[in-house]
């Protein structure tokens, strides 16, 4: 696919662009990086811009057309010049609850988005149920006109550091509906631990204690038994966006390495006319033409309703596996540079890994996927 921006996309681009290029962002990253901290000054500045908000509904700003081809562009831009993605996912869950939410909900979604910061997590993982969603075991209960949930959840992105957390859970009663709430995390009975972990650091992941904690009515997310399937759906567009911070990572990464192989002499020459690097920067470069790609053509299905979960399992699984191959190679040109003083394509590497499990593992992509080619052909 050969991409033709519009002139409002590539206005939009270039605004991402100005940002980026007024200062020298990487400090603060490299800070926010070490201190675990939600990068919320970045955040702002991006919503302020409004990249947030293109994938809204468009009742809510959005845009009415091509509005994910237009933040896949906006993000690509600000993501190779060096941004960081920790607010990437503000796209994906504020809409979430102001489409499928009731008034109230979307009253409180659209204050937090007044604030410009990620403040909602998704809890869905539990130590039992990974990759096995099906094998949750947190219930929700009925008594005297009030909801009681009690379970674990774990591995939550952004969960120390959220006002609400949308969790799903199953009836106590019958075991057959998986739903969706909206929960605040300062509601008694809900106590928040803080994970450390290899990448993607600057946000939080949390583990997540739900005893009794009373809910009304009016706090479910859409419909009873809908919330596995609201799941699901926005999981395919996630998987879109997950290969496309991981692409970003890969493709400044290798914009580092390619500079870097012009200026860096050894044997009297520089590394770049050493045809053992060139392969490197000539495999990366292919792998980055096909991970674009196959972004914009899921955004493109996003937009226009025809993405499908072997496509975006596809696109997930293809881009951030190609993505760390790219980020290594990058590492291994960058050489000690890149290895020690903290180098951005060193904490680009760590968070490539750690999206290889977020969203969906390797393993799992590649069953979505294979299990839709087959069907596909199954009766052909
Ligand atoms: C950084 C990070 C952020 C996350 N954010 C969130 C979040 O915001 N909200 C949330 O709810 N969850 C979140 N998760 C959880 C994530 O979705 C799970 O970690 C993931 O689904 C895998 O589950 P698991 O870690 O329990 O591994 P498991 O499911 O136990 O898998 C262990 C290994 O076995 C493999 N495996 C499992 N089943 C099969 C099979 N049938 N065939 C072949 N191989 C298999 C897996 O691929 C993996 O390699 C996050 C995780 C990480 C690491």
């Amino acid at each position: 696919m050969s991409v033709k921006l519009t002139e409002e996309q590539n206005l939009i681009v270039a605004s991402m662009r100005e940002l980026m290029t007024r200062e020298n962002w990487d400090d603060y990253f490299k800070e926010c990086d070490n201190e675990h901290k939600f990068p919320e000054r970045f955040c702002k500045e991006l919503s302020e811009l409004g990249l947030h908000q293109i994938v809204n509904p468009v009742e809510y700003g959005g845009l009415e057309e091509n509005a994910m081809v237009t933040f896949v562009a906006a993000w690509e831009e600000v993501l190779r010049l060096g941004g960081n993605a920790a607010c990437i996912w503000f796209s994906s869950t504020y809409p979430v609850i102001l489409r499928e939410g009731n008034e109230k909900q979307k009253k409180i979604a659209l204050e937090l988005m007044e604030t410009g910061l990620t403040k909602v997590g998704n809890a869905a993982t539990e130590p039992g149920a990974g990759s096995d969603l099906g094998a949750m075991q947190t219930t929700y209960t009925r008594k005297d006109g009030k909801v009681y949930l009690n379970g674990q959840k774990t591995f939550c992105t952004d969960a120390t550091y959220s006002d609400y957390l949308i969790v799903t859970a199953l009836d106590a009663e019958t075991k057959t509906k998986y739903t969706n709430w909206f929960v605040p995390t300062n509601a008694e009975g809900v106590t928040i631990a803080g994970l450390e972990k290899l990448g993607l650091k600057t946000n939080s992941a949390g583990e997540i204690y739900l005893d009794n904690v009373e809910l009304e009515e009016d706090d479910m997310l859409g419909a009873e038994g809908a919330g596995f399937d609201m799941q699901k759906n926005d999981f395919n567009t996630e998987r879109v966006v997950s290969g496309l911070y991981c692409y970003g990572y890969a493709l400044c990464a290798f914009e580092d390495a390619a500079k870097y192989a012009n200026q860096r002499v050894q044997f009297g020459e520089a590394i770049g006319r050493q045809q053992l690097i060139q392969l490197k920067l000539a495999n990366m470069k292919a792998k980055l033409t096909n991970m674009r790609n196959m972004i914009y053509d899921g955004a493109e299905m996003v937009d226009d309703g025809t993405l499908d979960k072997g496509y975006a399992a596809m696109c997930k699984y293809y881009c951030v596996v190609a993505a760390q191959e790219v980020t290594d190679d990058a590492l291994q040109i960058l050489a000690g540079v890149g290895i020690c003083g903290d180098h951005r394509a060193s904490r680009a590497w760590r968070d490539i890994r750690a999206s290889r499990i977020s969203g969906g593992t390797d393993e799992m992509m590649i069953l979505t996927l294979g299990r839709s080619i087959v069907k596909e052909y199954r009766n052909k």
